[in-house]
């Protein structure tokens, strides 16, 4: 690949995880923030790149895109998280190739992904997409129905609730922002009182990373500020 391409990813991976540091370290949680790469729209090699300079978590938004790029990538150890809207007929890709799913938001696709998981797998992580602000125009479940659905998943054999995720609207102010990521990281905490699986807080990405670890993040997913742009 470009060898400036090459080396704004390598730079900026550093510099992110410097970020995440820093932020962590003034914020109220004794935790570490592990940082998911998204590299939707960007090729195998940017990916490969990454990997070089230490990054072991990636993550997609498009099923097919995504399967032709871990099967690229088959050699290299790498964790493969599903992050987008998620519809029942492609269910089954997802459940053969990817590790983890984060956006889970109705029964139908987890009992579908449980059904799907092969045997020879271990179960699928799986994170509940929250709509934190009850936004009629965004996805994912509503707070009131998150102890249902987590409810669920805690009974499926080929699936372990691993926590939940949000993405927030990019045009809020601060502080709506570390409003709504406290009240994720309230709800968080009760469902770790609930299922002892729970231990993931996913949220924050290139625009809102300082808020989210701040609030208690402990996996923040960045796309445009390692990998650039997209298209
Ligand atoms: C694209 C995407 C990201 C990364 O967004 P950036 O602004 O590029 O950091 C994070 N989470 C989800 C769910 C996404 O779709």
């Amino acid at each position: 690949m470009v060898t400036k391409v090459a080396e704004n990813i390598v730079k900026s991976l550093e510099q992110i995880r410097q970020d995440i540091d820093a932020i962590a370290e003034h914020s109220d949680f004794n935790e570490s923030v592990r940082l998911l790469a998204v590299s939707k729209k960007h090729p195998a090699d940017a990916i490969r790149t990454a990997y070089d300079a230490g990054q072991r978590e990636f993550a997609e938004n498009y099923v097919q895109e995504g399967v032709d790029k871990i099967q690229q990538l088959k050699a290299l150890d790498v964790t493969w998280h599903f992050i987008g809207p998620l519809q029942s007929n492609k269910t089954k890709l997802v459940a053969e190739h990817f590790d983890w799913v984060q956006s889970i938001e109705r029964e139908k696709i987890a009992r579908r992904l449980n059904e799907q998981r092969p045997d020879a797998l271990p179960p699928l992580n799986v994170l509940l997409q929250v709509n934190i602000d009850n936004d009629p125009n965004k996805s994912g479940v509503q707070k009131k129905d998150v102890y249902a659905l987590a409810e669920f998943v805690s009974q499926c054999s080929h699936l372990k609730l691993r926590g939940i995720m949000t993405i927030l609207e990019a045009d809020t102010d601060e502080n709506q922002q570390l409003n709504s990521f406290a009240a994720m990281r309230a709800l968080y905490e009760q469902l770790q009182q609930m299922h002892p699986s729970v231990d993931t807080l996913s949220m924050g990405m290139s625009g809102d990373m300082r808020q989210a670890i701040h609030a208690g993040a402990n996996m923040v997913r960045i796309g445009s500020a390692i990998f650039g742009q997209r298209e």
